[in-house]
């Protein structure tokens, strides 16, 4: 390029190159796979995107950047040497990971360098979210692993087997908790029926020195029943499979033996308390009666948990009503009374024991407060659902799902946006859903669905479904996240939540969100010669079911907002990081892409528009500007030759030169930048600001 005409000729033809690169990108399928960020896809729709996800899933590649997030795709079968010791050490060790194959382990490296901070250490939380078997919990055992080994007090480096104490603790709380928090369900074999936030706590040397769990929502309904053809809690079944590393990985966090056997007796004992079956008695003033095999049954399970076999008996059959201090009145339980009080037993024991592992972990692995300053936080929450029949469950698991969703809208979308306006770019806004109303409608103060739940529940009235709906539909119904069926027989409200419609059932979501334990249950436990069984009720107030002296009633779904609302406090306080597992089929068959059920989750996570933003702003993180370079260096050549009037023609020309080059890069805007920087005695704002 001697002259800047030559240069304005040559020029002309990268133009039609690149126009045949775009269109490229439609017809030649047989590339598609080889594009690494979704924001390099021209033009970016939900077509496109999703074409060049099968294109790379065909080619077995399952890490997609979009922008500022990271699709993966669930390959449903190992893939050999993907997170290997050595893949590890790839992508810990380059100088600009962001410039590998897109790979969980950018991400997890992106957080591990940034939470030193350039100033002072900034905490860093990773999300992975996406609906029940897209590969969260696996892609958070990847990232613990990953920490653990880069983290690693000592020489981990070099080999796996030099795992530290600390290390392998914080690992060793996944196989317990999956196995009392995990079901084989029909999405997916290996379901967390719980949400989990750890920190993995670094010292100033950023070495691995302790975590911290914390965990929502256990699905304890589980342990006394399941839907047909799902399992309940992995630990009940594993006197076959995993035990052995459960009990390992017990022994590793100081539960020992005689720990273990409390713990186990306890379980068999729920085991034995499932088999009770009760019928009715001959005389109806009298207790319901036990069917013949099930008075064994009874007495193994009194015998495992330690109590007295009448006592229980009793009180799965006899509500005891107090009349004044003294005296109480005796009450037989309708039949239907008694199986429900068998459930509530099974399931506050298992829940009891459930937090009380976690306690115990997190004494176990949690660093003195002085030994760490900075924490890495990751998040595997429950994706949202939509089922046949959803009750308070769905409603609490989907808020959550709004509330994440929210945040990343906050960070992302909202955020960048404005970022744009301030620094005076020009920018057409990218339309993005923002979920404030659905917000509003669930968790608005005095009039949300959970207000209006609690306030029903401290009535202490019989719950009337019927009458709930009509309050909801009055203090509700201006509220465009809210419509109801009116032809539906079941009392019901249906919320359009951001990733689509869901019909909650309102009969027994009110007993539900009350989930009350009888007190005569809460007495007998606290009599158990169990030791642990003891130890998990002892301070619990029999009547107002919190902690002695703190009398209230603390509904499911207040201490779920409480819960969620500090966990919101601490993402906004650290920098996200956000993963989208997508589930490719619902058989979990593997190697198998539908298209119909990707692009469904791809709009339900707002992928698209995600896309757009990060692929019209300016680029997040540094992409392949090759020929965006070549073409600057020989416009700056021609400009530092050329004389004054063939240089203005050839600035002029200069944005609409560049621009489409970095358009098809998925970069920056040129046109975008005002003040023009003089370099060389030229002003070459436009250009020189906008290379990455
Ligand atoms: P849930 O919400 O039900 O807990 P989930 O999103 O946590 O679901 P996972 O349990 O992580 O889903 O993944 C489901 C299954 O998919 C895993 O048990 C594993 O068999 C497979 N899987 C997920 N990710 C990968 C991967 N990267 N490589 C190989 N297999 C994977
Ligand atoms: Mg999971």
């Amino acid at each position: 390029w001697s002259s800047p005409l030559s240069g304005l000729a040559h020029r002309k033809s990268l133009n039609d190159s690149l126009e045949g690169e775009v269109k490229a990108f439609l017809l030649d399928e047989g590339q598609l796979h080889t594009y690494d960020d979704l924001t390099k896809v021209n033009p970016v729709t939900p077509t496109t995107v999703l074409k060049c996800l099968q294109a790379r899933y065909r080619a077995k590649v399952f890490y997609t950047h979009a922008g500022c997030t990271l699709v993966a795709l669930n390959p449903f079968q190992p893939v050999p040497d993907l997170y290997s010791l050595d893949v590890m050490k790839e992508y810990h060790c380059a100088p600009q990971p962001q410039e590998s194959k897109p790979h969980i382990f950018i991400v997890a490296e992106e957080a591990y360098r940034n939470v030193q901070g350039q100033v002072e250490p900034v905490n860093q939380s990773l999300v992975v979210s996406g609906e029940s078997g897209a590969g969260k919990t696996w892609t958070s055992r990847c990232l613990m692993k990953y920490y653990a080994t880069v983290a690693a007090s000592s020489s981990l480096m070099k080999s796996q087997d030099t795992v530290e104490r600390i290390e392998k603790r914080v690992l060793d709380s996944n196989p317990i908790m999956e196995a009392f928090g995990n079901a084989c369900t029909l999405r997916n074999s290996n379901s967390s029926r719980f949400g989990k936030y750890i920190q993995l706590q670094l010292n100033r040397s950023q070495l691995l020195v302790g975590a911290s769990v914390q965990t929502y929502l256990l699905e304890k309904t589980r342990v006394a029943g399941q839907p047909v053809n799902e399992r309940n809690f992995h630990i009940f079944y594993q006197a076959k499979d995993c035990f052995d590393e459960t009990v390992e990985a017990m022994v590793h966090l100081g539960i020992n033996a005689e720990k273990q056997g409390h713990i186990f007796r306890i379980l068999a004992g729920l085991l034995q308390l499932g088999n009770v079956i009760f019928c009715s008695a001959m005389d109806e003033s009298q207790p319901c009666d036990l069917e013949e095999k099930s008075k064994d049954f009874m007495h193994r399970c009194a015998s495992l948990l330690c109590v007295p076999v009448e006592e229980l008996q009793t009180c799965l059959r006899v509500r005891t009503l107090r009349a004044g201090k003294q005296s109480a009145l005796f009450k037989p339980c309708s039949l239907a009374d008694c199986s429900v009080r068998r459930d509530c037993l099974a399931k506050v024991i298992y829940a009891q024991l459930f937090e009380w592992l976690v306690t115990f972990i997190n004494d176990s692995i949690c660093a003195d407060n002085s030994t760490w300053c900075n924490f890495i936080g990751l998040l595997d929450v429950y994706g949202f659902e939509c089922f046949q029949f959803n009750n308070l469950e769905q409603l609490c698991i989907n808020y959550a799902n709004e509330k994440l969703q929210q945040h990343f809208v906050a960070h992302y979308l909202k955020a960048q946006q404005e970022e744009y306006v301030s620094e005076g770019l020009e920018w057409s806004f990218v339309k993005y859903q923002d979920n404030q109303g659905c917000l509003d409608l669930i968790e608005g103060i005095p009039t949300g669905v959970f207000s209006l739940l609690n306030e029903e529940c401290l009535l202490n009235r019989a719950s009337d479904a019927k009458q709930f709906r009509v309050r909801l539909e009055k203090e509700l119904s201006d509220n465009g996240s809210m419509s109801w069926d009116k032809f539906s027989k079941q009392p019901h409200f249906t919320v359009a939540h951001y990733a689509g419609k869901v019909s909650y059932q309102i009969e027994g979501m009110m007993e539900k969100n009350k989930d009350p334990v009888p007190p005569e249950l809460i007495h007998l436990l606290q009599k158990s010669e169990n030791p642990l069984l003891h130890q998990l009720f002892a301070d619990r107030d029999p009547v107002g079911q919190g902690t002695r002296g703190l009398r209230q009633v603390v509904t499911v779904v207040s201490k779920f907002k409480n819960s969620l609302e500090n966990l919101m406090k601490i993402l906004h306080s650290t920098t996200p990081h956000y993963t989208r597992c997508i589930k490719p089929n619902t058989d979990c068959r593997p190697l198998t892409f539908k298209k119909e059920e990707v692009i469904m989750q791809l709009e339900a996570c707002g992928i698209v528009e995600t896309i757009h933003i990060s692929a019209a702003g300016f680029p997040i993180r540094s992409c392949d500007c090759t020929d965006f370079v070549l073409v600057l260096q020989a416009l700056m050549d021609s400009l530092a030759e050329a004389e004054l009037d063939d240089a203005e023609d050839l600035q002029e020309a200069m944005p609409t030169e560049l621009d489409p080059i970095l358009r098809a890069r998925g970069s920056v805007q040129l046109s975008s930048i005002q003040e023009p920087v003089m370099v060389r005695g030229w002003p070459m704002g436009l250009a020189l600001a906008s290379a990455p």
